[in-house]
């Protein structure tokens, strides 16, 4: 079997006495959209920071195209095409749409006049592509600030894409939107995956949501690996049903 484009291996991380993440292994082949569901404070979360290089785990392994990332930090991972987007947007509410854009290509290290020479120079077609692609191209020239929190959401996923990341991890993309823009958000995931080729790992708490986007689940329940499987083997599995039911 070919490697995964993501392959982690038996990772453990601990805050203090808290053991956020314990022993969880996980694969995502290169092109697929993989999910990662569990209650709330699970682990989901600690995982992705793991992954990217956020915070360094206690033990286990992270490879990224059969390299070793667990040592590395969050530039240099991103630089490998390895990005992830946050719960919360982070998205500069006094800058336009497409100077958000245009300051989200790869980060280097580099200060802050390369960045602003960077946004002046160009990355504007590509920005405005990107701005079409997620429905967003009326809204380009508005604050970030003045956008709806689901419409902030898709210019955070499209900032992420001008990185044309290889392997992107969304944290509840779906989380506090408007149902009537989720099924929208589903659309441009799945569009992201199989016209531009990004291979996604979903963090979703709408099960609907997953069940129609993955086509690989895996659940966690107090950091440790509940279960895994395809979709519909997910959604009747007892011990995931309980996992949620106990979490309530
Ligand atoms: P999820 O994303 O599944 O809701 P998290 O990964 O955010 O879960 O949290 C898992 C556990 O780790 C929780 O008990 C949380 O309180 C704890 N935790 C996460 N990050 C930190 C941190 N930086 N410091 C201390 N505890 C943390
Ligand atoms: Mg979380």
């Amino acid at each position: 079997m070919a490697e995964a484009l993501l392959e982690v291996t038996n990772v453990s991380k601990s805050f203090g006495g808290v053991i956020a993440n314990d022993d969880v292994s996980l694969s995502v082949p290169e092109g697929r959209i993989v999910g990662l569901i569990g209650p709330n404070g699970s682990g989901k979360t600690t995982l992705f920071n793991s992954i990217v290089g956020f915070h360094p785990i206690d033990s286990g392994s992270v490879k990224f195209e059969g390299r070793e990332v667990s040592r590395m930090r969050v530039p240099q991972i991103a630089r490998l095409g390895l990005l992830r987007t946050f719960q919360q947007t982070r998205v500069y509410g006094r800058m336009t749409c497409v100077q958000n854009m245009q300051i989200s290509t790869p980060p280097r290290e580099e200060g802050l006049r390369d960045m602003f020479a960077k946004a002046r120079s160009g990355a504007t077609e590509k920005a405005e592509a990107l701005l079409e692609f997620v429905g967003l191209y009326q809204k380009r020239l508005l604050f970030a600030g003045d956008l709806s929190f689901g419409q902030q959401k898709l210019l955070e996923f499209a900032m992420a894409l001008m990185n044309e990341p290889k392997l992107l991890l969304l944290d509840e993309p779906t989380a506090g939107i408007n149902p009537t823009l989720i099924n929208g958000i589903i659309d441009r995931l799945k569009r992201a995956n199989a016209d531009l080729g990004v291979t996604l790992l979903i963090i979703e708490h709408n099960m609907r949501a997953i069940m129609n986007l993955a086509e690989h689940i895996y659940c966690l329940a107090h950091g440790q690996l509940l279960a895994q499987g395809p979709p519909a083997e997910i959604k009747d599995n007892q011990r995931v049903i309980d996992a949620y039911l106990g979490a309530h």
